[in-house]
């Protein structure tokens, strides 16, 4: 290990902030994502914002590969380093500065937790509504790097729909502010709207102001069972088509309702083929209605039974059954790859069709849940990587889902994001102009290309 390296970052963060034992350097060198670990030089922990900017200009003047590393949960390699690289945690960046009741917005550090945040907000009679399946982990600086989604993005949106500024450290490690405190500004660029989805390419984010809302006065749950695929996914279009926004329709298939139960034990009806979670939510009189009409909805297109649960343990059941399909799956083979290519929310029934077809057409187990009402499927593919005759079957089946979901007029991610593991199939989507132009705004913004290189376009 370079002695002279954890000196220079010493001086920054302090001698017990600078990891760079080989435990270290392996701890960090590996994300969500499947992909191949790769060491960095050292990991630094900067306790102060001061600090972090430091850390980003000491690299930028050395010419060292940064990448920020919030709860390196992260599913497409956005956290894998370059190799000899710095890796930056967040995780003592983590004060809740302000949630003000008033104006309902918070100003966090970037390395809070999602969970807690919200946690936090909800205590004060407020709602951040982004839940991703992470969230008990992923930091606010996470959620942002990748424009992070979740189960209620149907009705709520995703993370981009609640930033409202943050400052960053340039790769000069000068502070940069965007976007403001009030509901409406217009004054400048919508630098924090760039920001959003960046992962960790264009600048280092420091503070984020996030809009909170009021929360839902009323909500229901209830859970429709289907003995066929196709009605399932065909219930989810009618839904949208009748002009109902549930505040969450998730979709889950056979294999992963078995795998579920089997692991959270919540209750799940191991018979069905497919099974749709809905949750409406507002002002009683509205959620009683929408209820009453996702319900008819849900018998007219086929389904066997319907479940309305009657307390909040019982709803807080379904939705952790849910939350632990990532989970529950995980348990089955030792490589398990999550994909999340999306479609418009009509092309639903042919993407859950094709998914079957391609599980079978390359003999291969696929688990699929998601946020149906919202297009985006979690194709899961449970394989074992070592296996290599097995694992050029699952590369192809991911390019097959891909082009399948971009013929359907889709995109290669919901909510993932690019980092490595998409970044080749990206001008499949956008186009070379489109990748060139964000090349061209990188090269301007780092010219060095020191901020997490590699990632989403390549360079
Ligand atoms: C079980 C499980 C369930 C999941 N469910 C969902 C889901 O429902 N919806 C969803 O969208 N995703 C989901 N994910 C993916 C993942 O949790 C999200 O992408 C999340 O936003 C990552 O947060 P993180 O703190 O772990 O970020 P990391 O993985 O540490 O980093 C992600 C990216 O953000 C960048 N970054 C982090 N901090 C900063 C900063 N301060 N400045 C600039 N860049 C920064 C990193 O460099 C990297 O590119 C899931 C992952 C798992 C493992």
């Amino acid at each position: 290990m370079d002695n002279h390296l954890s000196q220079k970052f010493e001086e920054i963060v302090g001698k017990e902030n600078v990891l760079a034992s080989e435990v270290d350097r392996h701890s960090y060198s590996y994300d969500a994502a499947v992909l191949p670990p790769k060491l960095p030089a050292l990991a630094v922990r900067p306790e102060t914002p001061e600090a972090l900017g430091r850390v980003v200009k000491t690299c930028n003047e050395l010419g060292l590969p940064l990448t920020v590393r919030g709860s390196g949960t992260n599913l497409s390699g956005g956290t894998i380093p370059s190799p000899g690289g710095v890796v930056a945690l967040t995780g003592a960046l983590n004060k809740i500065i302000e949630i003000n009741e008033a104006d309902m917005y918070a100003v966090v550090q970037t390395g809070v937790v999602t969970a807690k945040f919200a946690t936090e907000v909800a205590r004060r009679g407020l709602f951040y509504p982004p839940d991703p399946g992470s969230q008990a982990v992923s930091t606010i600086g996470g959620n942002v790097a990748e424009n992070a989604g979740g189960l209620r993005g149907l009705k709520y949106g995703v993370t981009k729909d609640y930033v409202m500024g943050l400052s960053l450290y340039d790769v000069d490690g000068e502070l940069v502010k965007t976007g403001s405190r009030t509901v409406k500004c217009v004054t400048g660029m919508n630098l924090h709207g760039l920001m959003v989805g960046s992962e960790g390419t264009l600048g280092v984010f420091n503070e984020i102001i996030l809009k909170l809302v009021p929360p839902p006065k009323a909500s229901k749950a209830m859970m429709a069972v289907f003995d066929d695929l196709g009605k399932a996914s065909e219930t989810v279009a009618a839904i949208i088509a009748a002009k109902i926004v549930p505040a969450t329709l998730e979709y889950m298939d056979d294999f992963t309702i078995k795998t579920v139960e089997d692991f959270a034990h919540a209750g799940l009806p191991t018979d069905a083929k497919a099974l749709l979670l809905i949750e409406v939510d507002g002002h009683p009189a509205q959620v009683e209605e929408e209820a009453s009409e996702v319900e008819a909805i849900c018998k007219r297109v086929g389904a066997t039974r319907i479940h309305v649960a009657t307390d909040a343990a019982e709803r807080n059941k379904v939705w952790e059954a849910r939350r632990a399909a990532l989970s529950a799956l995980a348990r089955v083979r030792p490589t398990t790859v999550l994909e999340d290519a999306t479609v418009p929310r009509s092309q639903i029934p042919a993407m859950v069709g094709a998914l079957e077809k391609i599980a079978a057409k390359f003999k291969l187990t696929i688990g699929t849940f998601g946020h149906a009402g919202d297009g985006n499927l979690h194709p899961t593919i449970l394989t074992d990587k070592r296996d290599h005759e097995e694992w050029k079957r699952v590369e192809a089946a991911i390019d097959e889902i891909f082009d399948v979901a971009l013929s359907l007029g889709g995109t290669l991610s919901g909510e993932h994001g690019i980092g490595t593991a998409k970044s080749k199939y990206m001008a499949k989507e956008v186009g070379m102009g489109s990748i060139l132009y964000a090349r061209k705004l990188k090269k301007a913004l780092d010219p060095k290309g020191i901020l997490n290189p590699g990632k989403i376009t390549g360079e």
